[in-house]
């Protein structure tokens, strides 16, 4: 059973009666519903309900300000229509997702420690794994209310194999449960792919890849995704983390390093004593002292801490004036 959902201006989509929400049902139908994080955090697919009944899954969820509850909106993410629904949203095609979404069961193989707090998770699929580098799939952890998103590590195959790097977050529910409560075998729901800070490897820009601590997947994806595409192409990568012990880029892109990445590690917590020879502080200012004046020649990709995206988007966009149209990244809520 569907419900059908009636975009005011124009356009109609199905939403299944089942288990949708809003959003994951517009990008299921290929919609170009504005959407980010997928999971109540930024606020993005923010829309009006015009008529019919929507159930609020998560009504505390951060995305929406008290200014917004005030206005009457909704986040798309967190609403499951309850029949037919006529909205308010403004849909654009640079938010149409890249591969279609959907469910699949996928059985945990097996889950590989890469640092202290994090470990490379390895499901399986029937069906191929099939998504653009960069993006991410949900999961429902065990006993556990909400989604979690979790990027892809690897590259999209025909075997099914999909990847993810997942940081243990102290008192952190969701994570502690993808740790904790699925034993290796288990079979999980795996809803994906999602997102669009995904490759384009048709831009012929150098490639710059910025990651804060677990958002380390989605950058070893792109930049795997990089060399795939032209294994000559200038690739800058700089992983941000405490500690020389919570690096992760090289363990995991193993033996796929290769002389086209410039690997910039830059650590802020790294103990005073050590004999750390590279860059200290916080990643985005080592951003800006390496590419001082070549901003302009780069495609730029970031993954991680909220705290991290503003420090970067005040940088790119405000102090270096690179166009928006050349920056993608996803915030870790
Ligand atoms: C696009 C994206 C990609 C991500 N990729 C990765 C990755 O590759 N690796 C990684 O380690 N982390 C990733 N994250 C972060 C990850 O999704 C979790 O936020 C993180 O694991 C902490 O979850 P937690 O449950 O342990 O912490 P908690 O603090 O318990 O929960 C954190 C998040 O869970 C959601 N949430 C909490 N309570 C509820 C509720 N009642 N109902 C609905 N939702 C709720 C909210 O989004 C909240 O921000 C990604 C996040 C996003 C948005």
């Amino acid at each position: 059973m569907t419900h059908r959902i009636e975009m005011e201006g124009g356009g109609v989509f199905d939403v299944s009666a089942d288990e949708d929400t809003l959003l994951r049902g517009a990008l299921r139908a290929g919609v170009g519903f504005p959407h980010d994080c997928s999971v109540g955090g930024c606020g993005s697919c923010r829309f009006d309900l015009v008529s019919g009944e929507m159930e609020t899954l998560w009504p505390e969820a951060p995305g929406l300000s008290e200014r917004d509850r005030r206005r009457g909106k909704r986040l798309a993410c967190q609403s499951r229509p309850r029949g037919d629904c006529t909205i308010r949203v403004r849909p654009a095609d640079e938010y149409r997702p890249a591969v279609p979404p959907r469910r699949r069961e996928a059985v945990l193989l097996r889950r590989t420690p890469v640092t202290a707090d994090m470990a490379e998770f390895v499901f399986s699929t029937l069906e191929p794994a099939d998504f653009v580098a960069g993006q991410y799939g949900l999961f429902q952890p065990p006993g556990v209310p909400g989604v979690r998103a979790y990027s892809m590590s690897n590259l999209p195959n025909a075997a099914g194999e999909w990847r993810f790097v997942v940081r243990r977050v102290p008192g952190g529910a969701g994570s502690n449960a993808m740790f904790d409560a699925l034993q290796i075998g288990t079979v999980v729901t795996l809803d994906g792919p999602y997102g669009h800070a995904h490759f384009r490897a048709e831009i012929d820009r150098d490639v710059v890849l910025i990651a804060g601590g677990s958002g380390i997947g989605p950058i070893v994806s792109i930049a795997r995704g990089a060399l795939a595409a032209d294994p000559a192409r200038r690739i800058t990568v700089f992983e941000g983390a405490r500690t020389r012990a919570d690096l992760s880029f090289r363990t995991l892109l193993g033996d796929d390093f290769s002389d086209a990445i410039t690997y910039l590690p830059v650590l802020s917590a790294e103990p005073e004593g050590s004999d750390w020879a590279g860059a200290r502080g916080f990643v985005h200012a080592e951003v800006d002292r390496v590419l001082a004046d070549r901003f302009e020649a780069c495609e730029f990709y970031f993954a991680g801490p909220p705290p991290m995206i503003e420090a970067l988007q005040e940088l790119l966009i405000i102090q270096r004036t690179v166009p928006v149209s050349r920056i993608h990244y996803d915030r870790f809520f």
